[in-house]
């Protein structure tokens, strides 16, 4: 697995132009000042690429003319095409975004009373292989660049209209092992904190991993940073191994100590996800084992029915299964919630969408 780490992104490359969707504040300045412009200039892009969603170099008429000619022709201004939008009857939709490349992913937009939640992708596909995820299925294809990341939220926002003042949480719960695309993740991350940008405060943005402890441990050392999930999905090595390949490498004990030693703020909870398969995750010894996992650190439980789609042999649990579950987690003390995957009527959870291989219906470009 190791050579994922280094896994391209589109802008890796030295000969292409630099893209100004997917660089930070100070980057910008310092290619504003490398062009010979004031470094406030490069204040004035960023205002305008991540609060005004600006698209293209014309819309800069904040710029002198000349400016806006070298920037059209030493700068790429390139965001993902919104190419599928569909709706779906709970208030959610899902989008399908496609990059420079043809390369798609998926992105979740749901809108609640106070907030939206954004759900994006990390990778095109995926190299974890777990047998119960449509994404799992595809295989690795490649990692995201920031400007990848960032776009499917700016992409989103335009999309749906979002007001700058309405609180945005981001979880990155799509396509994707995050931790296999951590620095793209951390540039992507800086750009949707900015105070000066969407001003996306860390604690609600939520990275999800399958348990990459290398890559959690790493997570840990950055100061500013997302919030974590892991997902469980099993509560005996057997299991757990069985539907998800990592744990042959990381088990439960060594999670159960990384994650012990993440260095968590005051007030600040790990998500453990638990996606419940009928038969084979969901007894009620699991429900024991999963409580006793969560007393390692601060957690709270999020049970998530399986949410079933083709050529996996899996089924959802029983819902009263799903009721005594939470309830023996609750006696035990233990904060739980059970997601309910939105946009099922839409092609369920991540990767469903994409893997079906719709066609698009309008093209959205914008
Ligand atoms: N790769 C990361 C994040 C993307 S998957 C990770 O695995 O954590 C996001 C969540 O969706 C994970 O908790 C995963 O277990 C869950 N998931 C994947 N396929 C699912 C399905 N068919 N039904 C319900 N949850 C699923
Ligand atoms: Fe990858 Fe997450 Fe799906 Fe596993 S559950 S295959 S880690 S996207």
């Amino acid at each position: 697995m190791s050579q994922l780490w280094d896994l391209p992104a589109p802008e890796a490359g030295a000969s292409v132009r630099p893209n100004a969707a997917g660089l930070s504040r100070a980057e910008l300045s310092e290619l504003l000042r490398g062009m010979g412009e004031p470094a406030w200039r490069g204040k004035q892009l960023f205002a305008g690429l991540q609060r005004q969603r600006w698209t293209r170099w014309d819309q800069f008429t904040n710029l002198a003319k000349p400016l806006r000619a070298r920037l059209e022709a030493e700068v790429a201004l390139a965001w993902p095409k919104l190419l599928l939008s569909q709706a779906s009857l709970d208030g959610s939709t899902k989008h399908i975004f496609e990059f420079a490349d043809g390369r798609q992913v998926e992105g979740v937009h749901m809108p609640y009373e106070d907030r939206v939640t954004l759900c994006l992708s990390s990778q095109v596909g995926c190299a974890m292989g777990c047998t119960f995820c449509a994404t799992g299925q595809m295989g690795i294809i490649r990692n995201l660049s920031a400007a990848e990341i960032v776009g499917q939220v700016q992409a989103m926002l335009i999309h749906h209209d979002h007001p700058l003042d309405r609180p945005i949480n981001l979880v990155f719960m799509g396509m994707g092992e995050p931790l296999h695309n951590l620095d793209h993740l951390m540039a992507a991350f800086d750009i949707l904190t900015d105070p000066e940008g969407l001003a996306i405060p860390p604690r609600r943005i939520t990275v999800s991993t399958s348990g990459l402890v290398t890559g959690i441990d790493r997570l840990g050392t950055y100061p500013r940073r997302p919030r974590l999930a892991l997902s469980l999905n099993g509560t005996t090595d057997e299991h757990r191994s069985r539907i998800m390949p990592v744990n042959r490498v990381w088990n439960l004990e060594a999670l159960a100590q990384c994650l012990g030693r993440f260095p968590l703020q005051s007030g600040e909870r790990i998500t453990l996800e638990y996606v419940l398969l009928k038969g084979l995750t969901d007894s009620l010894e699991d429900g024991r084992r999963l409580a006793s996992f969560a007393q390692h650190f601060p957690a709270k439980v999020n049970l998530i029915p399986f949410n079933p789609h083709e050529g996996v042999g899996f089924e959802p649990p029983e819902e009263t299964r799903i009721s005594a579950l939470c309830k023996l987690l609750v006696d035990a003390g233990q904060p739980v919630s059970v997601r309910r995957s939105r946009g099922q009527d839409v092609g369920g959870a991540c990767g469903q969408l994409v893997r079906a291989g719709q066609k698009p219906s309008v093209p959205k470009s914008y």
